[in-house]
């Protein structure tokens, strides 16, 4: 559900990329002496078809001149030629403005954001050999031009130097922030160290990647080995033949004919729990989960893990952070662990007292079936998947006929933006696609005017990553004079030809997800391409993409797509009635996994270097136990030791940021609901003051401006039902 990671572009945009370096103005001559020579840096020319934007509307990719082989040259000529832009800002022997050091930064790596943006599509949605052998041999590359953009202390010079005088520079708001989150992420990388505090940082970056790439593996092998292995098919009991036959195969590949392996998924609950109706089974498993990475032995996760933990604090300390989750949260929009920990804290009164009732929810389940047991976190699954059918019982096969996915598309996703927007939708067939199933839309502004393309990849293949995201092919900037071209991905089943093209509740919820991301591009309204649309920070980016889920059972929205494929007879009330009280099942533990392993994340992170190496089990057992939740029922969705989102790299300090920007989500929507709801007055105030922002703003003044307050956990908590 994420928004397409690009690598390259949120890091390399922000200190650009793009085609050619502007003309520097020179020195006018001066009458008697000799005149200097203008600078005239040599800018590397690129061939092929990404040297040039495209022909076609928009600028979009031209997939029918595209080739694989194109990838490649084009990617190491953009590198080439973006290195040589940022050479010449650096080197540039005039005095450093706003115009040709930041805009022309903003300018440089054309070719290359082309070829990245086409290439990390196809490699994500319609990937093959070819493509995967250049995205391994251009990583490297890519990552070698990051480090000469924020390892370079001319440009870095030129870049604080503005930052320095950034008060007297006549600058506007959006010039201000670029500037600012420029300057930050220069000195994120060690700009401002000198000497032996560079190399100090060099030595800790080095230890650190070295740690988080080992503790992947150890957990990887970990895993595998925790794998639980029974001797009868009597143990398996709930599950289907099939699946005891994967079983079966599974420990004889491991050399064990004759019995029964069931390899760990990465949470801490596994989904077989659900329907295991052996109870010591369910605990065998159970255990094997929690303890893979706590076994001794070489895969044992834990003294890495407080060396590094260490390690990160003191990164932190070197570059003027108290703690590693302040330094990697100071472009978000909580900014602070401590927001982080409040906002999560504020959820347990009420996430304590449902999680309190579900237990004895189960508990008299339990006894009903005979049990002489309290729920444990073995059993809770099991037995929550009994009550959910006793409850909502409806079958997949009842809903799907309402929702037939161009319907779901262009009367409800679509519907929803021109209500809400102004938007609307034609679809063309004249602008080639990487793959017959794409479809593609121009997108009309409320004036009629040109405004986007939207490109839509619904179905499920082999060559596409799980999951469902949304990107940009172009992105929205003024200052290059460019409309945003955005595509969403996802990966529904697709019924056999000839079959009725129908899709789930939860597929058609995905749409309108990922259609909130789009809109973030769509609608986006800014001069400089690196903060514009859904470049945004991690605890902000959701925010769109959530907000938008609420709109697809609003009555009008509803009633206006969810009609029967066959009949056009809108969905029975009590149908709809059921589903939408079956999304607010055991929302306690739900939460609570999530949220006790974001805190978990958190706590980590605060910590400050002089609080020196943890012992992994005290930390945990400290930060968990002193909660208030039944930890001991609902434990976290991963524990310290095989948390890979946070040890293994990338996610360190931002679990939390689903639950922040499901925060902001609720907050907004209830803003519509004291507003009168669904208008386009609301729509339109909505579209201004966030959707069209980008990252332009500080994200909480942004939010406060729209909604004329700080968000809170209320309606959150009310959408869950939790209160
Ligand atoms: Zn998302």
């Amino acid at each position: 559900m994420h928004k397409l990671a690009l690598v390259s572009l949120s890091a390399l945009a922000m200190a650009g990329c793009s085609g050619k370096v502007e003309p520097v103005a020179s020195v006018p001559p001066v009458a008697a002496a000799p005149e200097p020579a203008p600078y005239a840096p040599v800018i590397p020319e690129g061939t092929g078809v990404f040297a040039q934007p495209s022909t076609l509307p928009f600028q979009t990719p031209d997939f029918s001149k595209i080739k694989d082989s194109d990838f490649q040259p084009a990617i190491e000529q953009g590198i080439a030629i973006n290195q040589a832009e940022i050479e010449a800002i650096a080197n540039n022997p005039a005095e450093p403005t706003f115009e040709n050091t930041m805009v022309a930064m903003e300018k440089s790596g054309q070719m290359l954001t082309r070829a990245y943006y086409v290439f990390s599509a196809l490699t994500s949605a319609n990937t093959n050999d070819t493509l995967d052998k250049v995205d391994s041999a251009t990583a490297p590359k890519l990552a070698a031009l990051r480090d000469a953009i924020y390892l370079n202390d001319k440009l870095f010079a030129r870049v604080k130097s503005l930052y320095d005088r950034r008060d007297s520079l006549g600058l506007a708001a959006d010039e201000q922030r670029l500037l600012k989150l420029t300057y930050d992420r220069f000195v994120q990388n060690g700009a401002m160290l000198q000497g032996a505090d560079k190399e100090k940082l060099k030595s800790l970056n080095g230890r650190i990647s070295t740690l988080q790439t080992e503790f992947g593996q150890k957990l990887t092998a970990g895993t595998r080995d925790a794998a639980l292995v029974v001797n009868t098919k009597a143990e398996l009991a709930g599950l289907s033949e099939a699946e005891i036959a994967t079983a079966a195969k599974a420990a004889a590949d491991r050399g064990m004919k004759g019995k029964f392996l069931l390899p760990l998924q990465n949470t801490t609950q596994q989904p077989l729990l659900a329907r295991l109706s052996n109870r010591a089974t369910r605990k065998a498993l159970y255990e094997a989960s929690w303890n893979r990475s706590e076994r001794g032995g070489a895969n044992d996760t834990r003294a890495l893990i407080s060396e590094l933990a260490q390690l990160r604090a003191e990164k932190a300390q070197l570059l003027g952070f108290p703690d590693f989750a302040s330094f990697t949260m100071s472009d978000q929009m909580a900014k602070t662990p401590g927001n982080a920990l409040k906002f999560m804290e504020g959820l347990v009164p009420a996430l304590a007292a449902a999680q309190k009732r579900e237990a004895e929810e189960i508990d008299a389940l339990i006894k009903r079936s005979g049990g002489k047991f309290s729920v444990e976190p073995w059993d809770w699954d099991y037995y929550a998947e009994r009550l959910r059918k006793e409850k909502y019982a409806f079958d997949e096969s009842q809903v799907k006929p309402y929702f037939e996915i161009t319907n779901v598309l262009e009367n409800g996703v679509f519907f929803a933006a021109n209500q809400l927007y102004g938007l609307t939708f034609r679809k063309r067939d004249d602008l080639p696609v990487y793959h017959p199933d794409v479809t593609v839309y121009t997108v009309y502004d409320k004036d009629g005017s040109e405004m986007a393309l939207f490109y839509f990849d619904p179905w499920k293949r082999d060559n596409k990553q799980g999951g469902a995201w949304m990107s940009n092919f172009v992105d929205q900037s003024h200052l290059m004079g460019t409309k945003p071209v955005v595509f969403n991905v996802q990966n529904s089943p697709k019924p056999a030809p000839g079959q009725p093209l129908l899709i789930s509740f939860t597929d058609a919820e995905t749409m309108f997800h990922e259609f909130g991301h789009a809109l973030h591009g769509i609608l986006s309204n800014q001069r400089y391409p690196s903060i514009s649309g859904a470049s945004t920070a991690r605890d902000f980016v959701e925010f769109p993409s959530q907000f938008n889920e609420n709109w697809m059972t609003d009555p009008r929205v509803f009633a206006n797509f969810a009609k029967h494929y066959q009949t056009g007879a809108p969905m029975p009330k009590d149908l709809v009635a059921k589903v939408e009280r079956a999304a607010r099942f055991n929302q306690g533990y739900a939460l609570g996994e999530a949220l006790t392993a974001a805190i978990l994340d958190q706590k980590w992170h605060a910590l400050p270097a002089s609080a020196g190496r943890q012992d992994v089990n005290a930390f945990e057992n400290q930060a968990l136990g002193s909660l208030g939740l039944l930890t001991a029922k609902v434990p976290p969705r991963y524990r310290t030791s095989y948390f890979r989102h946070i040890w293994g790299g990338g996610y360190a300090a931002g679990y939390y940021a689903y639950q922040w920007t499901e925060m902001l989500n609720h907050d907004a929507f209830q803003w519509f609901v004291e507003n009168g709801g669904m208008t386009r007055e609301n729509g339109q105030r909505f579209r201004d003051m966030v959707l069209s922002q980008g990252n332009s703003k500080d994200y909480a003044e942004m939010y406060r401006a729209f909604a004329g307050r700080d968000p809170g956990v209320e309606p959150m908590l009310k959408a869950r039902g939790l209160k």
